[in-house]
């Protein structure tokens, strides 16, 4: 077992974006976790997951040595071998030959530094990360209505509102704790109201007074619907869209000629006209609402356009920016709010500066004192390893993420990995789907070992902290990182001691030639020092210079970050999925997370009690379904799709719409035989942000 010291410190939780707190207690050996009672996330509350962290500090299945094509290495050795591989690449065949694959599991300083490596000094914007399967439609969207990536609200917006709808999230076991505060302040305030808005009946649903199962795909039509009735309602006021919104006439135009009348949109969403009419006149009634979307909306071809088509339903409303009125995207993630802030996504730049804009590379450059940026856009993820398996790309750093089980269409990425002359893995865990096929491997750190800082889903910066003495060789993935810069020759540029140093420089360059046209901007904490960043307290940003008071919600004032300062109305219309149903493929697999497991399980399979509540991976079928195809309930079915195909465990399940079947992602070949169901997830994209279609793959089942 790791070497414990012996200490209480506080710090965050290891899963997901709602970013809660933890006290841990490291006495004689043994750790123990609790809610941090001070962390505005969570108030001293841990949901299964977090309570059951410190039983997830083992050594076990840990990668405690380098590798180089499967022999033990030293670091140097291994570093050597991993800068060579590059700068050869680099050589042959240009920088955009070489790609970083990072995760939200990262810690913000980690993040920082590779896209500076990535983007500053091998000179491609090819690093792109697992949270654009978690949330880049809602990034895409937000750039597009507010001009910036920006959450605009805060957790108590969840609890102050008196209509939440909850779209396209399971927020009771995919955020747990944010579900808990929801239902106790709808305890506290009988007015309140929630609708969900899933093709489920989830677990949210139990304090739904309305649920509209929904057809896959047709949250568009419901929110333009919305939208239609929104402007035909004379009383309401649309002073806000007026004043502060642009696009409004076109918006209002494309509408009537979508001629959407109740029937028709019922029929397209498949609802009854009762309850649409009923959410309809919920939320034109209701001016504290709060529309909470996540991987339902943003995982999707048409993902952005969903995003878009909430967000202006609250533009055209005015419900934006006020206590208990916004539409909230609640990321996946621990950290995919701090790896958008440091610009770690393909079509991004650091502090949310943007590549294509000549000022913005200019700050850059001048910042990090590197050579030109590049202007070419990078490759995002699914794309990324299409490259891949092209033989375009072929040097491949993956960090902290396992793509071949959490990728769509993951067979493809297999088959890329076997391709990729080198592949580079830097993971806390040794064998993996995707370790298996690395030429080099370098040990990390993990949760309870790294030191750094997260952002949660209401911009809340906060200390993740080192909370026992981390395995003899393994280094932070900044470390990592950065030491392999100094074997490329940039050792000046990466010359930092500790984390403290990379997250002073990152805060200090959001505030260059801001003066508030970016929006995000954290200089008032360039200045720390290491004692003032190592007692951190939770800070939500923006915290500027000439603002150091922080602010929980966004767009009060009714200015954006557009050139006009006006927020966009967007029209947008319903589409189909990009693939549909035929009759070798009759049903259509959703996919998603279950209550007590994580991502690709590496971390929540060491719980014993987390194993307890779903040991194996299903599918819910309804029970019509399953007598039409005269299937066994309980028995090992197969579902195959045109992409792949994998195994479950058949759950009869009347909550499941006839017709569609559910999945959850968290199961691989190594864990479980055959249950990959990434391999069976189609291979279709949004056009603007790049999310794959996690939610929509026809599929056939049958008898294992
Ligand atoms: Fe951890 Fe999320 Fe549970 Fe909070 S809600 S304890 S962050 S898994």
């Amino acid at each position: 077992n790791p070497v414990f010291q012996h200490q209480i410190k506080a710090s965050t939780c290891a899963y997901c974006g709602v970013g809660c707190g933890i006290i841990a207690n490291n006495s004689a050996g043994k750790v123990s976790i609790a809610g941090d009672p001070n962390h505005p996330a969570n108030f001293g509350k841990l949901c299964s997951k977090g309570s059951t962290l410190a039983q997830t500090i083992s050594t076990s299945g840990r990668l405690i040595t380098p590798q180089v094509n499967g022999q033990v290495s030293s670091w140097d050795h291994a570093l050597d071998s991993s800068a060579a591989a590059i700068q050869d690449s680099i050589k042959k065949y240009g920088p955009d030959s070489v790609a970083f694959y990072v995760s939200g599991q990262l810690l913000t300083e980690d993040y920082y530094v590779a896209n500076k490596l990535m983007k500053g000094f091998i000179g491609s914007n090819n690093i792109d990360t697992n949270s654009r399967l978690c949330m880049a439609s809602a990034v895409a969207g937000h750039k597009r209505a507010f001009g910036a990536d920006l959450v605009p609200a805060c957790y108590e917006d969840l609890e102050h509102c008196d209509l939440l709808v909850l779209c396209g999230s399971n927020l009771a076991w995919c955020h747990p704790i944010l579900f808990q505060r929801v239902k106790a302040a709808k305890l506290n305030n009988p007015e309140m109201r929630v609708v969900v808005i899933d093709p489920r009946e989830t677990a949210s649903c139990e304090i739904a007074d309305l649920h509209l199962a929904i057809k896959p795909g047709s949250d568009v039509a419901l929110f333009n619907y919305l939208a239609t009735a929104i402007l035909n309602n004379e009383p309401l006021d649309q002073h806000f869209a007026k004043e502060h919104c642009e696009g409004l006439n076109a918006l209002s135009h494309d509408l009537n000629s979508q001629n959407l009348s109740l029937s028709s949109t019922a029929k397209t969403c498949d609802i009854s006209g009762e309850n649409l009419s009923l959410f309809v006149d919920w939320f034109l009634k209701t001016p504290r609402t709060v529309t909470a979307f996540s991987q339902g909306v943003n995982q999707s071809s048409q993902g952005v356009d969903k995003v878009n088509s909430i967000i202006n339903c609250h533009l055209l409303t005015g419900r934006i920016g006020k206590v208990g009125a916004a539409p909230f995207s609640i990321t996946g993630q621990p950290n995919a709010m701090g790896g958008r802030e440091v610009g770690g996504l393909a079509n991004t730049l650091a502090a949310h500066m943007d590549y294509q804009n000549s000022e913005h590379r200019q700050i850059v450059e001048n910042f990090w004192q590197c050579d030109a940026l590049s202007q070419t856009p990078g490759l995002k993820a699914q794309q990324l390893f299409e490259h891949v398996k092209a033989g375009q790309v072929k040097v491949i750093w993956i960090m902290a993420t396992n793509p071949v089980v959490s990728l769509g269409n993951s067979d493809l990425v297999k088959q890329a990995l076997e391709l990729c002359p080198t592949v580079i893995v830097s993971d806390c865990i040794e064998n993996t789907d995707t370790t298996r096929y690395a030429n080099i491997l370098l040990p990390a750190m993990g949760w309870s070992e790294k030191d750094g800082t997260v952002t949660n889903s209401e911009r809340c910066i906060s200390r993740q902290r080192q909370i026992v003495q981390p395995l003899d060789n393994v280094k932070a993935d900044w470390q990592i990182i950065c030491e392999l810069a100094a074997k490329m020759g940039f050792s000046e540029q990466f010359d930092y001691q500790n984390a403290h140093q990379i997250f002073i420089e990152h805060a200090a360059l959001s505030g260059i030639s801001n003066n508030g046209s970016r929006a995000f901007d954290i200089s008032a904490m360039a200045d720390l020092n290491a004692q003032q960043y190592e007692n951190l307290n939770p800070t939500q940003w923006p915290l500027t210079t000439t603002d150091k008071s922080s602010r929980s919600r966004l767009f009060s004032d009714g200015r954006f970050y557009t050139a006009s300062r006006k927020a966009q109305l967007i029209a947008v219309q319903h589409k189909q999925a990009k693939h549909l149903c035929d009759e070798n493929y009759p049903f259509i697999l959703n996919t998603g997370r279950i209550r007590d497991q994580w991502h690709t399980q590496t971390r929540s399979r060491l719980s014993a009690q987390l194993n307890n509540h779903q040991s194996e991976a299903y599918l819910s079928l309804h029970p019509n379904d399953i007598n039409q195809l005269g299937l066994k309930n309980e028995s090992i079915v197969t579902i195959k799709s045109h992409w792949g195909q994998a195994q479950a465990r058949l759950i009869s399940d009347p909550k499941q719409r006839v017709g569609e079947v559910f999945c959850p992602i968290h199961w691989s070949d190594s864990n479980s035989s055959q249950s990959r169901i990434s391999a069976v997830v189609n291979n279709a994209t949004d056009p603007i942000s790049g999310q794959p279609e996690f939610k929509y793959t026809p599929v056939s089942i049958s008898q294992s």
